[in-house]
């Protein structure tokens, strides 16, 4: 496998080896629903090539970010989302539990801030 790892959760949805709820795709991108979702819509965007958070996607390929972001408008609109919130935990510190490069897509209720 070019630009996975075997060991990624997401790279083995990516692949098809792990299944998940897909709602979106992109030739770079998969958009999938969360397995725990924390609002009424929460999917996420995840970058096809393994890179472990946005900001090494940025500098990986700059066009693979901008395909990630709009693929997850694309299923903000879709889910017919007033407003949404784009996360990106970037490090253990910020909750970032999967090091595979991904957008949390949230929305369909009341989004509070600070974040909540
Ligand atoms: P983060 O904590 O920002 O790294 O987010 C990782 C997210 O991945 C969490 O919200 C998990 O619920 C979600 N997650 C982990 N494994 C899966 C899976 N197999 N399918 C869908 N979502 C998953």
């Amino acid at each position: 496998m070019t630009d996975t790892s075997a060991d990624c959760i997401f790279c083995r949805i990516v692949v098809g080896e792990v299944p998940a709820d897909v709602v979106a795709e992109t030739e770079t991108s998969l958009a999938f629903r969360d397995l725990q979702p924390q609002a009424p819509t929460h999917v996420l965007v995840v970058p096809r090539r393994h890179v472990p958070d946005v900001g090494s996607l940025a500098l990986a390929s700059p066009e693979e970010l901008a395909d990630a972001v709009g693929l997850a408008a694309r299923v903000a609109a879709d889910e017919g989302l007033a407003g949404f919130r784009l996360v990106a935990n970037t490090g253990a510190a910020a909750q970032q539990s999967v090091f595979h490069c991904h957008l949390h897509v949230v929305g369909g209720r009341d989004l509070t801030w600070p974040p909540g």
